[in-house]
């Protein structure tokens, strides 16, 4: 059995005669949780390390040692990997199966190289022409097996020119983009006889200390010293760690880094596609932090991306593992799934089949496929504790790709 999307084959359905099986129903088993849902345990025993570990992979992939660091505006050509699955952050882990000869081969060019290769997203049946390179860091070649590696977001690019090379190979000139760092407001106006008074702001008690030294930097300037604080990006990451209290309470870890917060955020948040790419193109902080403070205002509602029928609320988002609640994963066709985990989900209809552990991303659960109820599309996996101890018992992991935003 696999974790493909596909779940509407004559095997799935030759299960029906077994009379163990039943068709489960999402809002049944939710139905009492629904009417108070804070009464709901949000308790864990989970040790959140092991998904980042992705162990369904197997333990005797090899580090890669080195580090790769390409330079600001650097040109060169590299392979790429188109993927209409996952959008590639920097600091984003990228687990894969690969078993195709020409990406094999792709993949052990980049080994004895660089490690390097670049992920670029296809959406709306056209190529992004903005991507990240991922870098190998652990790998492990069976020929039954394929090729089973982890690689990392690092650095985003920009495509100049497309080379198909035939047989599915595809690689790029591409320009490494720089990641502008701007110093804090009023770095070059600031009145040296206030130097004393000022401190490294931790928290909201500190930013007030330092309203009353900004006021007085920024009347010495052209704008209001309000004009400067949204530019400032400890006080936008601050703002937006508030916000992501529930999920650090969970024992995610949360960058402090303003840029790579700004990244994390961008692949943990449940953002719609749109708004991912119009990120992946900032070369600042401060632009992916303001626009992602804005994400965060309201408590947002999604839906079925096929028939806008009701899946969950932001709220609901819980972390599985330590990377963050959104985490990339690969099934054993080699299928990626980005997936964002739930504590509650509606409108699902699960499986008939057993729950499996085979390949699971969560040691300890076993996973059963999850279809919308309206309209059959895959939508992810209810996960299910195998353990009693285990905590939660159940939860929701669901594809990205399959839920948008609700529009007002
Ligand atoms: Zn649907």
């Amino acid at each position: 059995m696999t974790m493909d999307a596909n779940v509407d084959d004559d095997e799935t359905h030759s299960e029906l005669e077994c009379p163990e099986n039943r068709q489960y129903n999402a809002e049944e088993d939710f139905s009492e949780e629904n009417t108070d849902e804070s009464s709901v345990s949000t308790e864990s025993t989970f040790d959140l390390t092991l998904p980042a570990t992705h162990s369904y992979l197997g333990h005797n992939l090899e580090e890669l040692r080195g580090r790769t660091i390409l330079g600001d505006w650097l040109y060169l050509n590299l392979p790429l990997l188109v993927k209409q699955s996952v959008m590639l952050f920097p600091g984003q882990t990228l687990p894969m199966t690969v078993f195709d000869t020409q990406t094999i081969d792709m993949i052990k060019t980049c080994i004895e190289s660089d490690k390097t290769f670049g992920v670029v997203y296809l959406g709306h049946d056209r190529m992004v022409p903005i991507g990240t390179t991922a870098e190998i860091y652990e790998c492990m070649y069976d020929l039954g097996q394929g090729f089973r590696l982890k690689a990392k977001g690092r650095q985003r690019f920009k495509i100049l020119k497309v080379i198909i090379h035939g047989y599915g190979r595809i690689s790029a000139h591409v320009k490494v983009l720089p990641e502008v760092t701007l110093g804090p407001p009023f770095l070059d106006e600031r009145l040296a006889s206030l130097d004393h008074l000022r401190i490294h702001p931790k928290n909201d008690d500190d930013f007030k200390k330092q309203e009353k030294v900004e006021n007085l930097d920024a009347a010495v300037t052209t704008w209001p010293a309000w004009v400067y604080r949204q530019y400032d990006p400890l006080r936008l990451s601050l703002k937006i760690r508030q916000r992501l209290q529930f999920i650090e309470s969970k024992g995610s870890n949360i960058p402090e880094h303003p840029v790579y917060l700004s990244f994390w955020v961008a692949q943990n948040l449940f953002i719609d596609d749109d708004e991912r790419i119009v990120l992946l193109n900032y070369d600042c902080a401060i632009s992916r932090l303001q626009r992602e403070v804005k994400y965060l205002v309201e408590d947002k509602i999604f839906v079925c991306c096929n028939c806008d029928s009701y899946i969950g609320r932001q709220s609901h988002i819980f972390p599985m593992s330590k990377e963050g609640p959104q985490g990339t994963y690969c099934n054993p066709s080699g299928i990626i799934h980005e997936t964002v985990t739930l504590y509650h989900a509606q409108g699902l209809t699960l499986s008939e089949d057993p729950p499996s552990i085979n390949y699971t991303w969560f040691p300890g659960y076993a996973w059963i496929v999850a279809t919308c109820k309206h309209c059959g599309d895959h939508m992810g996996w209810k996960f299910t504790a195998v353990q009693n101890n285990l905590k939660p018992k159940a939860f929701w992991a669901l594809v990205r790709k399959s839920l948008k935003n609700k529009e007002k």
